[in-house]
């Protein structure tokens, strides 16, 4: 299950947040009809020209996109593509564009951890060819104090998702982004290291609207 899924209803909110609860069934018809239309919305918000609304652009450059999915399920939760259209999350890659994107991993990670209080983060990819087939990475920053047995629910199992009222979303794209930006800036003032892609040029992106 992925946390774009469309909204069934939403519900009173026992935090400051709403909660929305997400159509399983309308998540899973429309992501196999958009793999068998030959659709790929991450190629969509990889390109500049033809991002779309639903999803949320925090920054690109010329090994990923990084993107806050409409339903996440916790703040902060963020996912991370190449740009290109990988299928298989290993064997589609070489060792350095795989090292490339980690380091990526990497960064947004710390990024996203001083963003939001994160008692652990999580960090995983299971793409299905019969659903969104390009590669992708969830990060998703787990709040402490949520009891270990609800713990891995809390990031992934759960079909609900936070509300996040639209300027919210822009602010956290906006400070995820900028702060990848000023990493990669960063990799311009000293010598590239190998196999990371670090030190090479960048473009980086304002959150699309
Ligand atoms: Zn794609």
């Amino acid at each position: 299950m992925d946390p774009r899924s469309a909204p069934a209803q939403r519900h009173a909110d026992p935090g400051s947040r709403q909660i929305g609860t997400i159509d399983a069934d309308a998540y899973t018809d429309r992501v196999q009809a958009e793999n068998a239309a030959g659709e790929c919305f991450v190629c969509e918000l990889a390109d500049e020209q033809t991002t779309r609304q639903r999803e949320t652009v925090a920054y690109r450059d010329e090994h990923c996109v990084v993107f806050i999915p409409p339903y996440p399920r916790l703040y902060g939760y963020c996912l991370l593509a190449p740009r290109r259209h990988a299928r298989n999350v290993v064997s589609d890659f070489t060792e350095d564009d795989y090292l490339a994107l980690q380091l990526r991993v990497h960064r947004l990670g710390r990024i996203l951890a001083e963003i939001t209080p994160t008692g652990r983060l999580y960090v995983f990819s299971f793409g299905s060819m019969q659903g969104v087939s390009h590669v992708h990475w969830h990060l998703a920053p787990l709040p402490p104090g949520i009891p270990f047995r609800e713990q891995q629910l809390a990031a992934v199992g759960k079909l609900e998702y936070l509300v996040l009222a639209e300027a919210e979303r822009k602010e956290l794209a906006a400070r995820t982004g900028a702060a990848m930006a000023a990493l990669a800036e960063q990799d311009r003032h000293r010598p590239s290291r190998p196999n990371t892609g670090a030190g090479s040029s960048h473009t980086a992106e304002e959150p699309q609207p």
